[in-house]
Order: structure tokens, then sequence, then C-alpha cells
């Protein structure tokens, strides 16, 4: 019987603990994965693969419109709007902001059906290729408040090649990251074994149980620091796939571009046994 593709994300509670090398190193270890960057306000999967554009498509999400002629300033759309995003001005019309996310709330409390919508651009997915590997990558716009549209629509279009799939998903535990994750077969927690790394797994591991996603944690940099990692984990129930000492001449050559995976065996080894645990969990 055929295989079915495995999505797999990589997600971190912070910024900096070595998530998109982590990424990286799979799709240079595993043959055949696409990448999906959904890191949208700060792509680096490409850089790591040494991947070059080829193709791009602009996001949008909806943007209101205010008819004027059939407007009468009563104000209810401005009241509806959880996210503070129209102005109105004394005797003036309401406008839109930048604070707009899209969604469709103003349109439908207006009892005189003066506001339609436009597409607004809010980033742009980017395909790219390079040395044998794609990747598919959300880049927000300068300024644009929601990234959850470009995320879920980044890893849509690489999902419709329905190959294995690594997602580098965004730092943190709010909407992005859960965005991020929501359609993965198993989610891999990057950390460090500081006090910084354990609070932010921490909320992290919450936040993966919650959404009943398997998951597995990767000690990056696992010599460094004392923090109690392998009790946090094993509290939520959660095992610890990898860990992965400092070396300098990995850190030096991954300033340089290079995914640790590439040069190292232990790290090679690694990424192995997380594609493994990874197809078992998704039925393969
Ligand atoms: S709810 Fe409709 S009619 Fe009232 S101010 Fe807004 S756009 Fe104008
Ligand atoms: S679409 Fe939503 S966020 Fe934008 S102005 Fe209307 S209610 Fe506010």
């Amino acid at each position: 019987m055929a295989k079915k593709p495995v999505t797999l994300a990589i997600a971190s509670g912070k910024g900096g603990t070595g998530k998109s090398c982590v990424a990286a190193s799979l799709m240079v270890t595993v043959p055949e994965i696409i990448g999906a960057d959904a890191d949208v306000e700060e792509p680096n999967l490409s850089i790591l693969l040494g991947a070059i554009p080829y193709a791009s498509s602009l996001v949008e999400t909806p943007l209101p419109v205010i008819d004027e002629a059939l407007c009468d300033r009563c104000g209810k759309c401005v009241e509806a709007c959880r996210f503070s995003a129209l102005n109105m001005f004394g005797n003036n019309f309401p406008s839109p902001n930048n604070l707009c996310h899209g969604c469709g709330v103003c349109s439908m409390v207006c009892p005189r059906n003066a506001i339609t919508e436009t597409g607004k651009p809010v980033g742009e997915i980017r395909m790219l290729r390079g040395n044998g590997m794609s990747v598919f990558e959300g880049r927000l716009f300068v300024g644009m408040p929601n990234p959850i549209p470009l995320i879920q629509a980044t890893i849509d279009a690489a999902m419709e090649e329905k190959k294995n799939l690594v997602i580098d998903c965004p730092p943190g535990t709010s909407c992005p990251m859960v965005a991020a994750v929501r359609n993965a077969d198993m989610v891999i927690l990057v950390t460090e074994p500081t006090p910084f790394g354990a609070a932010d797994l921490n909320l992290a591991l919450q936040v993966i149980i919650n959404l009943d996603k398997p998951a597995a944690v990767v000690i990056n940099r696992s010599d460094l620091g004392g923090a109690d990692i392998d009790s946090l984990a094993s509290r939520y129930g959660v095992p610890i796939a990898a860990r992965l000492p400092f070396s300098r001449s990995i850190a030096e050559s991954y300033a340089r571009g290079n995914p640790p995976a590439s040069m190292d065996l232990q790290w090679k080894e690694a990424m192995l046994s997380i594609w493994e645990s990874a197809e078992r969990i998704s039925g393969n």
C-alpha cells in the first residue's frame, strides 16, 4: 500500500532555539521532503537550503469598502469591530485602517448594506528550489497586523503537492503558532536547557497537549544550561526525540548558512530517528 504523505511541524516556545536548523536538517537528511516556511515575519529556511525563488503569488485578505451614497453614519460597524480597525471622526464616514483583520463583521452588521469588500494584499508566497529541494515561503508585508491568513495559505499551497512536508513554524505559543501546527501529524518542539527555554517550552507543551497533537522534544545545545527539560517533558508525557550538544564548528558553519545535518553525523542520525517517529505516528 502506498504511504500517505507525512506533515511534521517544527515549533519552539521562543525564538533562537534552532528551530529552522532542525527543519533544514530534516530536509537535507530525509529524501523527498518539501518545506513550508510559515515563520512569515522572518523566513529563513530557503537561506539554509540555498534555494532560489522561481515563482510567487500574492495573498489577499478582505478589506471593507464603504459606499458613502448608502451609509448614514450610524456607527454600528465601528462599534462591532473588535480590532478598532474603523476610524470615524466627527461627522465623517467610517474608513478602515491598517488594523483590519478582514473578519467581515462590519459588513454583516451594517443595516444599510453600505459595506462591500475588496482584496488587500498582506503578503506573498514564494516558491523556491535549490539543491534538489523545494520550499514554499510565506513573506508578510511590512505593517500587516495579522499573519494567520498568509501562514494558512502557505501551508495549504505546500500541502497541495501531496508530499512529505516539514513546516518551519513561527516562534511563540500564540495564534500564529497554532495556525502553523494545526494540520501537522506530529510536532517537534525545539528547546534549550536554559530557564527561558524551559519556561517557554512549558507554555508550548500546554498548547500542543490542548491541541491533542503527538509531539516530541529536541534539546538543542543540550550540554549548556542546567534546566531540567527531561522532567518537564515527562510531566506532559512527551518524549525527548534528540539531544544535540553545542559544537563551535557547527555554530560557525550554521552562521555561514549550512544546516548542521549536512556536516554532522549525530545531527543526521537524530533527524532520521525523528522522521521515523513521524512516519510511525502518522500510520505509515
Ligand atoms: S454600519 Fe453601515 S451605515 Fe452605519 S456607519 Fe457603518 S457603513 Fe455606515
Ligand atoms: S473586516 Fe473586521 S477587522 Fe476589518 S474593519 Fe470590518 S470588522 Fe473590523
